[in-house]
């Protein structure tokens, strides 16, 4: 079979948190060879938030780089795809519903990309799917492309999902769901409590729980990569050194790291609207490694009390901070109490509804990030070599902050009280246990610097993620 222009289409789930990776991973695919292209595509909702400002019969978007990346949006039906205001605290009634309409609309809008692209003579040959589309494998093998997983969660959790849909340690996880510090084994993994494991997997097994539907998309799609023949590929967003352990416990697959996937500088299309950037002439003025980044990332909600004493905390701890109050937790609140939580009470620091994280975590003036754990969150503050506090809370943001904490050894696990509030004081104090004068903060801080090392390291020419992210391109060359 002589060799073909390798066209990859990426597939994404339509939340920022995948959306981002995922056009990462375009825009490093595109860069891993001179004659690849790449078509990126999401749910059309999402796609319009994108792309508002270049309206196309599709939706928005286009081409661009001389038409080697592509944007083109799949149908899904129904517009269930604005997963946005779904968050923890949503009726999970309303959002397992969407969840399963968007999946059936979804799996055939897909199709029709392909169709569409292989009829315009620019055929796929291969397929990436982020981690909540189960059924893109069976639609890309039904038109004989193969496929392969992009998974955007640290290969530790990749590993817990496949071990525990593989029938291990499900029963024990369901025993002991209510005791956090239970602990569980797995094999190839260090001993893990049942409240470090991924929330879905303790929260969320019972048809009538929040984001039940979350829990049997993830199954699904474990067990969908076990009908992957020769062996599924999975492209996972970290790299080789941050994670030896874990990417060598799942031998089943050909696991690919190719991360972290990072801004290229290239304008990062969102869902979300920025802040006019005066955020970055405000920490222009700052003193190098002085403030405090706060994000929750984009989904996660922020009760009142909260939000109060994170603030409270960041006052007392004297420093410059930036924090950002996403646009639909300010609705939450109500206008009224939003402009008194982040109005004139701020002393210190300023608030924003949205920022470039990535740019804002690589500015001189950031010292340290407290964040909810977000796995792209987390790579981006280790890609910039800043130390963290960490604040986790539902998904693999638990499992997130014990790489950081324990392994890595770059951050601080921020406490809860007894009620799962977390408090002004010990939200000073981990500051201080980052950025203050103590021997172990300098150390965590050395720390922090050392992987930013060893990321640089592992994504630059000739590093272990561009090596597997070369070959992948290669593979894709080839019908299979
Ligand atoms: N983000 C951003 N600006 C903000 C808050 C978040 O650009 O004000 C980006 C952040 O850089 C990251 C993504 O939103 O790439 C959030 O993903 P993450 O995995 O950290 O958390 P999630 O939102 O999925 O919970």
């Amino acid at each position: 079979m002589s060799p073909r222009r390798p066209h990859i289409l990426v597939l994404t789930f339509p939340l920022q948190g995948h959306i981002a990776p995922a056009l990462r991973l375009a825009r490093r695919l595109l860069a891993a060879a001179p004659d690849v292209l790449v078509t990126f595509s999401t749910a059309g909702a999402a796609h319009r938030l994108m792309f508002p400002a270049r309206p196309t019969e599709q939706g928005g978007g286009g081409a661009e780089d001389d038409a080697r990346l592509e944007f083109l949006p799949f149908s899904d039906g129904t517009e269930a795809g604005d997963f946005r205001s779904s968050s923890a605290d949503a009726d999970a009634g309303l959002f397992n519903a969407k969840m399963a309409s968007f999946h059936a609309a979804g799996a055939r809008g897909v199709a029709g990309v392909l169709d569409a692209l292989a009829a315009r003579g620019r055929p796929v040959t291969r397929v990436v799917y982020t981690l909540l589309l189960p059924w893109a494998a069976g639609v890309a093998r039904d038109r004989g492309v193969p496929s392969a997983l992009y998974w955007i969660q640290p290969a530790a959790v990749f590993a817990i999902y496949h071990h525990y849909f593989h029938g291990h340690a499900a029963g024990v996880v369901a025993e002991h769901r209510h005791d956090r510090s239970f602990v569980v084994e797995l094999p190839g993994l260090s001993p893990q409590t049942i409240g470090d494991l991924p929330s879905y997997l303790t929260d969320s097994t019972d048809p009538s729980d929040a984001f039940h539907s979350i829990f049997t998309t993830i199954r699904d799609l474990i067990e969908s990569l076990g009908k992957e023949r020769p062996r599924a590929t999975v492209l996972v967003n970290t790299c080789q050194e941050l994670e030896v352990g874990a990417l060598a416990a799942v031998g089943a697959h050909d696991v690919l790291p190719v991360g972290p996937v990072l801004p290229s500088g290239d304008d990062e299309a969102g869902i979300f609207e920025h802040d006019d950037a005066k955020y970055m002439e405000w920490l222009d003025a700052q003193p190098a490694s002085s403030v405090v980044y706060v994000s929750f990332g984009s989904v996660s909600t922020m009760a009142r009390e909260l939000l109060d004493e994170l603030l409270r905390g960041l006052e007392e701890s004297g420093r410059p901070y930036l924090c950002v109050v996403r646009k639909d937790i300010k609705a939450a609140l109500g206008e009224a109490e939003a402009a008194e939580m982040v109005g004139d009470r701020l002393r210190n620091g300023v608030a924003v509804e949205w920022c470039d994280q990535a740019r804002v975590l690589s500015h001189a003036a950031v010292g340290c990030f407290v964040t909810h754990c977000g796995w792209n969150s987390v790579l981006e503050s280790v890609a910039s070599g800043v130390p963290m506090v960490c604040v986790p809370r539902v998904s693999d943001q638990r499992m997130n902050a014990q790489l950081v904490v324990r392994e890595w050894r770059a951050g601080v696990r921020a406490r809860v009280d007894g009620g799962g509030v977390l408090r002004a004081a010990e939200v000073r104090r981990c500051v201080d246990e980052v950025m203050g004068s103590s021997e172990a903060a300098a150390e965590v801080r050395r720390m922090a610097g050392e992987w930013k090392r060893v990321v640089a390291e592992a994504t630059g020419k000739g590093g272990s993620s561009e090596r597997n992210l070369a070959a992948f391109v290669d593979g894709a060359r080839s019908d299979f």
